[in-house]
């Protein structure tokens, strides 16, 4: 794999991109890795900048001022709070904070657009740059969506990469119909009654109702979703307050995650969760609250755009491979596929890197020319 870009956009751009490794934020507190795509952009004059959109995103639009579509090409802001290990030269230095999931390389390559939109600029149409942020948390992309200053910016097609380690560098990972899964995270508090230990009867405890919530939330899928992909993984358990022998305990807390091929799957399997909570709930005689987190919708891709990613890459001499199911895990780029025409693909960011999320990540540089060259020409033919 050799591709490459003008060496000093090249330079520049692995500049910008170990900066903002460098410098990595939480979902949602992005406000300098927004300020540094700002000036970034600035230098290209786009058309317009919509700044702090959806809190701390912002979107450069490139208008050729002939009427045809507006293709949106996403990228994410957001670092992890996860403590790097000794690394590189350009490591965190924002301590229990880096950038685990090459957003910081991902930004770079939708920035590393610019240049070549102001040199050669859209034929017809606009071309939207969208820096979202919080995607970790599945926020962000819907809080770009609710932004008032949306609607301006909405998109005929949208499309969008994440890096994969385990996956030679530079292969593009393809699928049409769902890539990434939907999911949620469950979160139940209970509120029984305290009692003392020797007599635990005249208490009401979750305990034994958290240890049936553990025992058959995780086989729901197989009850009410047979025939397709379902998983619930039980994330977080407590009842009662640690080091006290005295007392049984009162409030408790079930955390798990469901997670779906599809979006209307993943609504059948938080019923059917919610349903055997209030059962177990109240066959144990246990008030009880339910919130939902980390919402992502399932990133569905459409064949003809499918159709122009590999084309992109075939033309740039790069090896392709069609996945036969979706990934497990989500993207919450899902939501931009609701109802329109879209792509989420994968990019081999090396097979010995270190997996998304590990500690030891870095995204390497030598992908940004990689992910920008399939942006611009996937972006160029979906203009027509
Ligand atoms: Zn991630
Ligand atoms: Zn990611």
């Amino acid at each position: 794999m050799t591709l490459t870009l003008d060496r000093a956009l090249h330079r520049d751009l692995t500049a910008f991109r170990r900066r903002l490794h460098a410098e990595p934020e939480l979902s949602g507190h992005e406000h300098r890795t927004h300020d540094a795509v700002l000036a970034y952009l600035h230098a290209f004059a786009p058309t317009s900048v919509v700044q702090h959109l959806g809190g701390t995103g912002l979107a450069a639009v490139f208008d050729s001022g002939v009427p045809g579509p507006t293709i949106l090409v996403r990228a994410e802001l957001d670092a992890l709070p996860i403590q790097e290990v000794e690394g590189p030269a350009h490591r965190s230095t924002n301590p229990g904070v880096m950038h685990a999931c090459g957003h910081d390389g991902h930004a770079t390559m939708v920035a590393g657009l610019a240049p070549r939109l102001a040199a050669v600029p859209p034929s017809r149409g606009r071309v939207v740059l969208l820096f979202q942020p919080a995607e970790e948390t599945g926020a962000g992309a819907a809080a770009v969506l609710a932004d008032p200053r949306w609607p301006a910016l909405e998109p005929d097609a949208a499309i969008a990469l994440h890096n994969l380690p385990g996956h030679p560098m530079g292969q593009v990972i393809l699928r049409e119909g769902v890539f990434s899964c939907a999911s949620r995270g469950m979160s139940v508090g209970l509120e029984g009654i305290t009692s003392h230990a020797a007599h635990p009867d005249d208490g009401v405890s979750p305990a034994e109702a958290i240890a049936e919530l553990v025992q058959r939330m995780p086989k729901l899928p197989a009850e009410c979703l047979p025939d397709s992909f379902g998983l619930v993984t039980i994330t977080h358990i407590r009842a009662g307050k640690d080091a006290v022998f005295g007392v049984t305990p009162a409030e408790g807390r079930f955390n798990a995650t469901l997670r779906t091929d599809t979006d209307q799957d993943l609504s059948t399997l938080s019923n059917a969760a919610e349903t055997l909570l209030a059962e177990i709930a109240g066959a144990n005689r246990l008030p009880f609250e339910t919130t939902w987190h980390d919402e992502f919708a399932a990133a569905v891709c459409d064949p003809e755009t499918v159709a122009l990613v590999r084309a992109a890459a075939n033309d740039l001499g790069l090896d392709t491979i069609d996945r036969d199911k979706p990934f497990r895990w989500s993207e919450d780029f899902g939501l931009f596929t609701r109802g329109r025409r879209g792509v989420l693909f994968g990019l081999g960011s090396g097979e010995s890197q270190p997996q998304l999320h590990n500690p030891d990540y870095d995204f390497p540089d030598e992908l940004i020319a990689v992910g920008a060259r399939i942006f611009m020409r996937t972006a160029r033919d979906l203009l027509g």
